[in-house]
């Protein structure tokens, strides 16, 4: 085992990786940025070492200032947690090459997976079913058309490099598809600096339902079940829960074992998640994050497994311990993003803490690195933590997060908690009646009021 790991991230990441570290008896070292001297993980930490400016790609995208550091500390490992370097397979190289460990599975798989095009490559031929589309990137707009009538209207266009939901674009009709891809390429080339795109289904009424993985890169692999993420705003994950309300014990277990085993044909290592659409009974495979998600805690809550700590035990080199047998769900888990947003108009709100309660109580998890008196600094993403209640069933765990999002006092900025208050009090929301696009359509239609 290690005797002393890199953080490389903030945030709650840095500090839910930090409690595992602890936990393991591993010595922790942060990192962070000018702005960020005064964050919880930088207290929290052993040591910690300051590697630049607030600006995310002369900090925290730093690798020389990463590398430094491990050497200044002794580090061995850097655990990367999720966004910054986490995907980066040149950055997993670099590790290799200096002797550091990276706690995330093996760069050619990162590489693979970072392409949407390669990734359902590989997915089909593991045996995954994924979603009808091109077989590849379509740069021929004519072409495109012509698979566009394959598979039929309407289709999405996305990006081969995609990432939060940027560079998708759909057409609804033939008459829409080359404005499409056109936008589609000049989004993607901005953003990821790749005008690849290749053409999908587009799907209706999907729900988002994701198998989390671990495997330790000698052929052992498992899957912690499903995590249910329909609750989307522009792509991205709004609130998420473990198990879906639209699978039963017979399709979570064939579901799960179809990826647990092109896990075990990729020799794939450490913690992943295999993202589908689902609609009608069917499974559509989107896109695989080789990183630990924001969205992990519900599989932890309903599993009992602590899956940083996997991560670490299975960089160090351990082989898994757990089987598929040991994999036992319990209860029901529910997690809300609290992003430093303005509840319905979701205009960033950075700026001073001046009050904090998180709620308490049986089933109820903070992943929070705020505290009263943080100023939450302009330049990262607006999470700042996430409620995640557990309860017996899932209606014990809707009246849990009802009475804690009630308990939970965020003052001095603007949070998305009264969004989550509203939603919990919503009969779909209840039912778990709600596809990918439910969310969108009850904003659009005023569900927040005025904004
Ligand atoms: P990104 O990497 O940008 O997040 P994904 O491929 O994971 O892109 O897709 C993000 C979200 O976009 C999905 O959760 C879903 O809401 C929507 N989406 C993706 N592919 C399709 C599709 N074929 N049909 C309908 N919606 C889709």
């Amino acid at each position: 085992m290690f005797d002393k790991i890199l953080i490389a991230n903030r945030g709650e990441i840095a500090l839910r990786i930090l409690r595992a570290a602890k936990e393991l008896g591993i010595q922790t070292v942060a990192v962070h940025s000018t702005v960020d001297r005064d964050a919880m993980h930088v207290k929290l930490a052993d040591e910690s070492v300051c590697i630049g400016p607030p600006a995310a790609r002369d900090s925290y995208l730093n690798i020389p200032a990463l590398l430094a550091a491990c050497e200044i500390t002794g580090a061995e490992a850097i655990h990367p947690g999720y966004g910054f370097l986490s995907e980066n397979a040149r950055f997993a190289e670099i590790l290799a090459d200096h002797n550091i460990a990276f706690i995330g599975p093996k760069a050619e798989h990162i590489r693979i997976m970072g392409d949407k095009i390669e990734a359902k490559r590989t997915a089909k031929r593991l045996g995954i079913p994924c979603v009808p589309g091109s077989e590849g990137g379509v740069t021929d707009d004519d072409e495109a058309m012509r698979i566009a009538k394959d598979i039929g209207f309407p289709v999405l266009v996305k990006a081969a490099a995609g990432g939060g939901g940027r560079g998708m674009k759909v057409a609804r009709t033939a008459a829409d598809l080359s404005t499409a891809l056109s936008t589609a390429r000049t989004e993607a080339k901005a953003a990821f600096g790749d005008d690849a795109v290749y053409l999908e289904k587009y799907l209706e009424k999907p729900r988002h339902i994701e198998i989390q993985v671990l495997g330790d890169g000698r052929g052992n692999a498992i899957h912690l079940g499903e995590r249910d993420c329909s609750l989307q705003r522009r792509h991205q994950k709004v609130l998420e829960e473990s198990p879906s309300p639209a699978l039963n014990d017979e399709q979570r277990g064939r579901i799960g074992e179809i990826v647990a085993q092109a896990m075990r044909d990729m020799s794939y290592s450490g913690a992943g998640t295999v993202e589908f659409l689902y609609e009608d009974g069917e499974f559509y495979f989107i896109e695989m994050n080789t990183r630990i998600q924001v969205e992990h805690p519900v599989t932890e809550m309903i599993t009992g497994i602590d899956l940083v700590v996997e991560q670490i035990k299975i960089a160090a080199g351990s082989p898994l311990t757990l089987t598929q047998a040991d994999v036992n769900f319990s209860g029901h888990a529910i997690e809300c993003r609290v992003n430093a947003e303005h509840p319905s108009t979701f205009r960033p709100s950075p700026g001073k803490v001046t009050y904090f309660h998180p709620p308490g109580g049986l089933g109820v998890r903070v992943d929070s690195a705020v505290y009263q008196g943080y100023t939450i600094p302009p330049n990262y993403d607006s999470l700042v933590g996430k409620l995640i209640v557990h309860g017996r069933t899932r209606n014990e765990a809707m009246m849990r997060l009802r009475r804690s999002l009630d308990e939970f006092i965020v003052d001095g900025i603007e949070t998305t908690i009264p969004l989550f208050r509203t939603l919990v009090r919503n009969t779909d929301v209840q039912n778990g009646a709600y596809d990918i696009h439910w969310l969108e359509k009850f904003l659009a239609t005023g569900g927040m009021g005025e904004g």
